[in-house]
């Protein structure tokens, strides 16, 4: 199919020109086509120049706001330094303080098993590096390998109040055996006072020469407190010849102890009684010369020096 060919617009534009002083008139004829082009010219760099200035100021806006961003940013990261600071400080002073309680845990051992010798126990097992690869101090620059290091101290620390925690479990375990041991065993005195007589051989209070003395004499004033020794269960509270008022307590283990020459005893066969609950009156009961309690202590039957029990 043949194309008709395009039309052209032939038209055109006059500009008269009408000089003042009568010379002659000039016209320009200016082809419509070149007015339209002109024109359409014009527009795309009126557009071209909006949209320029549009672009300019939204690049600027943005800017505005990134710089705005990149201040918040910083303040940011600086919060974050600090803060890192402040966790290396803290880090650093929870070590020292693990180091303390370590000593702490060694020496309660030391007290408990009595060895005033050397530090052998488990306590020095697991101590937390005060510092890894030789940092770690107070003067700790904050970075991403401070980082790191303070992450290995918290896990070193993590790991040290783990041991710690199952020593001293331990050791509450190992106290509260041996509490349960010496709550049995008679090693407090029965009273205050002197003691007048010791165990075992000695120049007879009523004369006529030596005679072997069972147990310990107490002196004091009469109505003076007397306490059991240890817990267990009275077995005897009567009147028992030279004894005068006397007591008689069971502690298990075969171990008994025995408190005479009482004004008034307090307590009932059958009774169980504390270490250091009051049991009795002193007095001069029985065969005795004044007021005192004559203390005994048994084991298996036997008579023991009741200070070999005393702390
Ligand atoms: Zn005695």
């Amino acid at each position: 199919m043949e194309q008709s060919p395009k039309k052209i617009d032939r038209r055109e534009y006059t500009l008269m020109i009408v000089p003042h002083h009568g010379q002659k008139v000039r016209s320009i004829r200016i082809p419509i086509n070149t007015v339209k082009y002109t024109i359409s010219l014009l527009c795309l760099i009126m557009i071209f120049m909006v949209g320029s200035f549009v672009e300019y100021r939204h690049t600027l806006t943005l800017a505005g706001t990134q710089k705005a961003e990149l201040v918040v940013l910083r303040q940011n990261n600086d919060a974050q330094v600090s803060q890192i600071e402040k966790l290396a400080s803290t880090t650093t002073s929870l070590q020292v303080d693990m180091e303390r309680l370590n000593s702490l845990d060694a020496e309660i051992r030391r007290i408990v098993n009595n060895d005033d010798v050397t530090n052998t126990s488990r306590a020095g097992l697991v101590r937390p590096s005060v510092s890894y690869d030789g940092q770690g101090g107070p003067g700790m620059q904050p970075n991403s390998n401070n980082i790191v290091n303070i992450n290995h101290i918290v896990n070193d620390l993590q790991s040290a109040v783990k041991v710690r925690e199952q020593s001293l479990a331990e050791l509450k375990q190992e106290l509260l055996a041996k509490k349960a041991r010496m709550a049995v065993m008679p090693s407090i005195w029965p009273t205050s006072g002197d003691v007048t007589s010791r165990f075992g051989w000695r120049s007879s209070p009523f004369g006529g020469g030596g005679d072997w003395h069972p147990g310990i004499d107490i002196a004091n004033s009469s109505g003076t407190r007397i306490v059991a020794t240890a817990d267990g269960e009275v077995i005897q509270s009567e009147w028992y010849g030279g004894y005068g008022n006397m007591i008689q307590i069971d502690h298990g283990n075969g171990i008994r102890t025995i408190y005479g020459h009482n004004s008034q005893n307090l307590v009932q066969p059958g009774q169980m009684v504390k270490k250091g609950q009051l049991i009795a009156y002193m007095g001069s009961t029985g065969y005795s010369t004044g007021p005192h309690v004559h203390y005994e202590v048994r084991v298996n039957g036997t008579v023991v020096n009741p200070t070999s029990f005393l702390n």
